[in-house]
């Protein structure tokens, strides 16, 4: 410990209440040697106290054993090597700063190494990049948040997202929408959107506070945006990069092995409509169900043709799988989106 602070930036005094408290949070960032038995622990050894004159503190394993101390058997404070207490302080550090974009630089100057020695050990602990480990993080909160959030927007906020509150009390403002509001050109409502180009081609994802209202897919950005303006030619459109989860979201729905994300919707929908998206919400990935067989479920055998209406009519494309109907030979019939686009969703799914 130089000049009484560590690389932590702890003095004396919070180096004894870590000591004190047994606070295992700082288990391979602080050693605690003791003179007396010329034994050193990590904080949140079991074993009894030594007096505080006894005690002196230490950065690392090394500098605690060229000070002539051994490690205790007992915690074994040297089980953690260099590369996992690193990658302590990295995701202890994103977890600091969730609010904040952090970036590489960021990183490599809290750790005091260079990025590529940073990004390289901690990639080799963690089988990740650091930004892929947050963007993991980010998502794995955003979809603890949507159980709870009470909008989309919110957990979208509520998941890290936000450059400050401010931009979280901006988003409620300028997403706030009436229930019911939707009237024709989306007239009245406000929506955030963004898009991202996908494996799929160019993702266009729109949401209101209350759900998705519209999922495009097409060959260029301009296409998508000139066909969402064209449905949404009323309503208030603003581009908003941190959307960009909701794309990850979508395509989870299509690329993942796991369950899939609930995500909430707001659409105008009639009853027929409804009954039809939310039969095709239920069909499992990888499956296929044709038009008749919808009617049929939906008991309803003569309305194939309104169910093949419903699917065309389809706001958000992916979220309501309507690319799983197919023909009743199975062939690939038509998709707002392009067959062949359907057909490389479907062979994606079944891979
Ligand atoms: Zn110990």
């Amino acid at each position: 410990m130089r000049n009484g602070l560590n690389h932590n930036g702890l003095n004396q005094d919070e180096a004894h209440r870590i000591r004190e408290e047994r606070d295992s949070r700082y288990d391979g960032h602080l050693f605690i040697a003791i003179t007396t038995t010329g034994i050193y622990c990590k904080p949140s050894c079991p074993s009894r106290h030594a007096k505080p004159e006894n005690v002196r503190f230490f950065d690392s394993c090394e500098e605690a054993e060229r000070a002539g101390f051994r490690a205790c058997l007992r915690c074994k404070p040297r089980a953690e090597n260099g590369d996992a207490v690193l990658v302590k302080a990295v995701t202890r550090y994103i977890e600091a700063h969730r609010d904040e974009p952090v970036t590489l630089a960021d990183l490599s100057a809290a750790a005091g190494m260079s990025p590529f020695h940073l990004q390289r050990t901690f990639k080799k602990a963690t089988g990740v990049t650091p930004k892929a480990w947050m963007r993991n993080e980010r998502l794995r909160k955003f979809q603890s948040s949507l159980r709870t959030a009470a909008s989309v927007t919110d957990a979208v906020y509520e998941a890290g997202f936000a450059a400050s509150s401010r931009a979280y009390e901006n988003a409620q403002q300028k997403l706030g929408m009436k229930p019911g509001a939707w009237r024709k050109g989306g007239e009245g409502s406000n929506i955030a959107y963004t898009v991202a180009p996908t494996e799929f081609g160019y993702l266009l994802a729109a949401a209101t506070e209350r759900g998705i209202c519209c999922v495009m897919l097409g060959d260029s950005a301009a296409e998508v945006e000139a066909e969402f303006q064209k449905d949404f030619a009323r309503a208030e459109r603003r581009r908003d990069e941190k959307l960009s989860l909701l794309v990850d979201q979508i395509l989870v729905l299509i690329t993942a092995s796991g369950p899939s994300p609930h995500l909430p919707v707001d659409v105008r929908a009639t009853a027929f409509q409804q009954r039809v998206w939310d039969y095709l919400r239920a069909i499992p990935r990888g499956e296929t169900r044709s038009y008749s067989q919808v009617a049929a479920d939906l008991d309803q055998p003569t309305a194939t043709r309104a169910v093949a209406r419903a699917c065309a009519t389809n706001p958000v494309a992916l979220v309501v799988p309507c690319h799983r109907v197919v023909g009743a030979n199975g062939s690939l019939t038509g998709y707002r989106w392009g067959v062949e686009r359907k057909r490389n969703l479907l062979e994606r799914e079944r891979a």
